[in-house]
Order: C-alpha cells, then structure tokens, then sequence
C-alpha cells in the first residue's frame, strides 16, 4: 500500500534533474501540478493571490488573501472534531493521485495542496503519532540540511497545526518568508546577543512585534541541545508541550532555528462578531511574517494596529520573554 505512495526516480527524471533530495523534490511538486487537478488548480490560483505589505521599518509583514486556506484557518482541532475525522495525514488516506517520496523510512515528503508557498510542502510522520517535537527535532534539522532549498517548519498542537494527532513539518521554498532576509539584517538595536561561543549562537529578537530566539550551528548535537534546553525552560501545562512554532534552514553550513515561544492558539479578534473578527489562525507562517487571511473582508480591513494586538496575544508577554532571556543567558555563561 505504502510503496504504491512512493514515487519512483525514474518517473521524477522527467519532470526535473533528480540526483538530490531537493531536486527530487522540486521534480515531484512538477509532476503532481501535473496530475493532480486539485494541487494544479489551487497552485494556479496562488498565483493570483493578492497581498498587502506592512512596513514596520526594520521588518515588514505581508497580508496574503488566500480563500483557499480556510479549511486551515477555520479548522476545529478540539479532541472530539478530530477524533470524528479520518486522519489526512495517514497514508491509506492520501488522495489516489498524490505521491509522496519516502524521507529515511519514517516520513513521507508530499505536496501540501492548498498552498500558502509557491512549493508548499507537508512532511507527515509514516505512523499516526501526536504533534510532539521534541523526539523529532533532529529530524527537522537533517531535513532542512537535506532540503535546503526549502525553509521547514513545525507548529505545536495547539499553535496552528490542523492535524495535532499526525506528527508533520511543513515546508515552503526558501526566501519567501520576509523573516528569513530580516535575519540577514537584524542589527545591534533590534537584537539582543544571548549566547556566543564556539559553534553556537543564540539571539534574542527585540522591536519586532512577535517575541522569537534564533539559535545559530553549524553542529548538529550543540543546535539539538541548545533547543532542548530553551524548550526547557518554556511554560507548559498538564503534560502538553510548551506552546511553539519553529522554522529552521540551512544556509552556508549553518542552521538557522528561530523559536516562537506562544501562549495563546488564536488572538481574542478570531472570536469577535461582525466588522471586528479576523479569521486568522497564527502559526509559523504568520509568525515568519506573512499573515494569511481567507477571507477578503479581513484582507481590506487589517492594519498596523491590528497586526500589532494579534502578535502581542499570542506569542510571550514582555515579562515572561525577559525571563526566558535572563535564563539563557545565565545558563550558558
Ligand atoms: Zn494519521
């Protein structure tokens, strides 16, 4: 059943050259807008997507309407919604028409189709096993090594993943989200140097309406261990992890994982009624700087201000951000 999911090389080499993963991979988003009438239709309608962009100086946010996520943003991932669903993510669910290629014997490299990205991936784990990171974090790091042209990211169970009891990453092709150039950038004034030695830096992010860390390696053992340890030191309940989204690359040899700490699922403007609600469902997109909104009223209405209240809900509050930042830094004196 599974081996009739994965695609062979010698049906990708006429799509795209094939000798990486990463070219396998470009090869299969070819051959599935190719075959797959949903995944061609909605990558065609991408491309028609309107955006609005907000400059916040050193850092902009880009407003995506994007009708085709609704299903995403709109999803209900109560215990119940999710226990009456068939799992999307399990493989003798897929779509007949969608192929996958297999990642190490554990996860299935498949093309999302209702992209956010212009080469929108999902990373799914071959077993129906809970939304958890902190087992599979290596595996994050040797994919974005593996798939380097392409920015991978996690979201915790309840920070916007739509399918909590299948373990997943997604992935979007590199670039595209504003954060990963504003990296590049981020200077004296916007950052705050938390660690550096040897092999491993950590950085704290200021002014940017959203709270993050970003660890730099170029070690794989010094980048888990660092994780493991801010993952440590964030705030969890009743046995749940802390609440995250991650985004990690690879570029000149090094990772790059940028840490969004969260405290809430969705900000307090999803909820209201009539002119005032926002149907946004923050994850690691949103928070890598491109807000996707469904629906067209929120597009034309959204604002400086109101992006700003929407990051200030649901990442860390200023004081629980200095005090994970005072802990980082005395720990890795
Ligand atoms: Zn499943």
């Amino acid at each position: 059943m599974l081996q009739q999911k994965i695609i062979s090389v010698e049906e990708l080499s006429k799509f795209a050259p094939v000798s990486t993963l990463n070219e396998q991979t470009f090869a299969l988003i070819k051959q599935q807008q190719k075959i797959w009438q949903l995944a061609r239709k909605n990558y065609e309608a991408l491309s028609e997507v309107q955006t609005r962009s907000f400059d916040f100086g050193h850092f902009k946010i880009i407003a995506q309407h994007n009708p085709g996520r609704i299903r995403s943003s709109a999803a209900k991932i109560d215990e119940q919604s999710i226990a009456k669903r068939p799992c999307f993510l399990c493989p003798h669910n897929l779509p007949a028409e969608q192929k996958a290629l297999n990642f190490q014997n554990k996860f299935l490299i498949l093309v999302n189709p209702f992209p956010v990205f212009p080469l929108h991936l999902t990373i799914s784990n071959l077993k129906h096993t809970p939304q958890r990171i902190l087992d599979f974090f290596p595996d994050m790091l040797e994919l974005s090594q593996e798939l380097d042209g392409f920015t991978v990211f996690y979201n915790g169970p309840k920070c916007g993943a739509s399918a909590p009891d299948h373990f997943h990453f997604q992935a979007g092709n590199r670039g595209f989200l504003p954060i990963e150039n504003e990296l590049k950038i981020m200077g004296k004034n916007h950052t705050k140097v938390l660690v550096e030695k040897p092999g491993l830096k950590i950085l704290a992010a200021k002014n940017y309406l959203r709270k993050f860390l970003c660890i730099f390696s170029s070690d794989k053992g010094k980048i888990t261990d660092a994780f493991r340890f801010v993952y440590s030191l964030l705030p969890a309940r009743n046995g749940n992890e802390p609440m995250m989204n991650i985004l990690t690359f690879y570029e000149n040899g090094e990772w790059k994982v940028i840490v969004f700490p969260r405290v809430k699922l969705r900000p307090s403007h999803f909820y209201k009624e009539d002119e005032n609600q926002f149907v946004v469902s923050p994850a690691a997109v949103e928070l890598g700087g491109i807000i996707v909104m469904p629906r067209k009223e929120d597009f034309v209405s959204i604002s400086d201000k109101i992006i700003a209240e929407i990051y200030n809900e649901i990442t860390l509050p200023p004081s629980d951000f200095e005090h994970l930042i005072i802990s980082v830094s005395n720990a890795c004196r």
